[in-house]
């Protein structure tokens, strides 16, 4: 680690959890972030300022100006652009020594060994049912742990699976596949609630990488912006759970 690089990053290697072990491993990390929206935004932007080597982009859609309300990578200069070409700009401008790979896709279960195969953790920012629950199943079989984040209306939740054994997975937690899932364009979203997961979903993926603290494994964070209130609930493993069950037995 050079002189520049130790004082772009000095106010979190002095901390004592973290220090130059803690940077270095960022620095040596591979997160896919898979939606680019506003969990995305504010996800993308912290990892990339915490030094974190090389962030793979995943999103198909382009920016429209009702985004740019919370999507806070994007700006009124990227309307009609491809998310994943405005929030590189915006990730290289905040940090240049990032590697930032910008892949124009939706995410899907087959093609995922090439976009995960670099990968030490994986985001879930995205906004549909279908895609979570391809993303769990993925990094289930990849063992590659997974911060999942999800914001609608006032309220939010946040947690990580590690795919340990007799740890709760995300088919775990949601068993039911909902045949019509609520999105922020029919119910609406207040700007920073997607801020404050997205920063939550950073966080418990630096400490991952870093190998510090203690995260939100077999817990799910639930927060309500409306009344300010948070709860974290223990989750437990689904003995019959068709994913992580299945990853279990010899
Ligand atoms: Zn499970």
């Amino acid at each position: 680690m050079d002189d520049s690089a130790l004082l772009q990053f000095s106010r979190q290697i002095l901390l004592p959890e973290f220090g130059i072990a803690g940077q270095t491993r960022l620095s040596d990390g591979c997160v896919v972030i898979v939606g680019l929206g506003g969990l995305g935004s504010a996800a993308a932007m912290y990892l990339a300022a915490a030094g974190v080597g090389k962030l793979i982009l995943l999103d198909d859609d382009v920016v429209d100006l009702s985004n740019l309300q919370r999507q806070i990578a994007h700006d009124v200069n990227h309307i009609g652009i491809l998310k994943v070409f405005s929030a590189r700009d915006r990730l290289l401008a905040l940090n240049p020594s990032c590697e930032v790979v910008a892949q124009p896709v939706r995410f899907v279960a087959h093609q995922a060994d090439a976009w995960l195969a670099e990968a030490d953790l994986v985001l879930d920012c995205c906004d549909n049912f279908a895609t979570r629950f391809a993303l769990n199943q993925v990094c289930c079989s990849a063992q590659i742990p997974l911060v999942s984040g999800a914001a609608l209306g006032w309220s939010g939740q946040v947690c990580v699976f590690l795919y340990q054994s007799g740890q709760a997975c995300y088919r775990c937690l949601f068993a039911d596949h909902p045949e019509s899932a609520a999105t922020c364009s029919e119910h609406g979203i207040m700007s920073p609630l997607v801020g404050v997961i997205g920063s939550l979903q950073a966080l418990e993926a630096l400490k991952v990488l870093a190998q510090v603290g203690d995260t939100l494994h077999s817990r799910l964070l639930l927060f309500d912006g409306l009344h300010q209130t948070w709860r974290t609930v223990q989750v437990s493993a689904d003995p019959a759970c068709p994913v992580c069950s299945a990853a279990d037995s010899p």
